[in-house]
């Protein structure tokens, strides 16, 4: 596995701004941040042997330079359950991207596990231009898009810091279990901040981080889109 170091050093000599998701994730595996499980395939036969070894079901993304919101081109397909839902998904994804935007480079295709349906969450970070990188924790969808139910802290965050976080969201009684939702494994939030607090502090070349959603779950968490923005 490439360093977070390696990573951004070949991110800044090819003269790209943002990081690949393949390539925020390792970062994020580089710091201890719990990721779907993925490869990058270079062809069809590729992207189904990766399906296979990952296990059903799948998501295919496109893996683009060119593209930073890959669902608006239609570069994520999910649930994908056999190799013949893979060869169509493969097809499709390709079509969508040279549909929406002829251009693009094309580095390969994304195949990852497809993280079960949890309760979301969003761990975020900014740089201010005072105080340096913040991180920015909320809870999934509507809490985070529509009632701005977000908190901030500056890195680096201590541990009682980040446990303030997950507590002040108003949301957060929905992290103790509600309805069909279980407990969510508070400790593992804890660690992701943590961790997201070391990886922005000793990488200063990070303008904007998002790792949105991570699932969380009774035991673990999965982050399962990783944005990584350069100054
Ligand atoms: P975008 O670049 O458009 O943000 P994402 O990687 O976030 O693309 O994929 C779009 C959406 O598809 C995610 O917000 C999530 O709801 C779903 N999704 C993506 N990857 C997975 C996965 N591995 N498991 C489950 N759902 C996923
Ligand atoms: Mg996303």
């Amino acid at each position: 596995m490439s360093t977070a170091s390696e990573i951004f050093n070949k991110v800044k000599k090819d003269g790209r701004k943002f990081l690949l998701e393949p390539e925020a994730k390792t970062v994020c595996m580089n710091y201890g941040i719990p990721v779907t499980d993925f490869r990058v395939a270079k062809n069809e036969a590729e992207t189904v042997k990766f399906a296979e070894k990952i296990g059903y079901p799948v998501v295919l993304k496109i893996v683009s330079p060119s593209i930073i919101h890959k669902s608006d081109v239609g570069g994520v397909i999910i649930n994908l359950n056999d190799a013949k839902d893979v060869h169509k998904a493969y097809k499709q994804i390709l079509k969508n991207v040279r549909k929406h935007k002829a251009k693009a480079k094309i580095f390969g295709i994304l195949v990852q596990e497809m993280a079960p349906q949890s309760t979301e969450i969003i761990v975020g970070a900014t740089k201010d231009p005072q105080f340096g990188p913040t991180l920015m924790f909320g809870l999934g969808g509507v809490f985070v898009e529509i009632l701005k139910d977000v908190t901030f802290r500056i890195a680096p965050v201590t541990e009682d810091e980040a446990r303030e976080m997950i507590t002040e969201v108003r949301a957060y009684p929905l992290l103790k279990g509600y309805r069909n939702m279980p407990q969510a494994d508070i400790e593992a939030i804890v660690e992701i901040l943590l961790n997201t607090s070391r990886l922005v502090m000793e990488h200063q070349e990070i303008k904007e981080l998002d790792l949105n959603p991570i699932m969380v779950y009774e035991k673990g968490a999965k982050t399962v889109d990783a944005r990584i923005i350069l100054e």
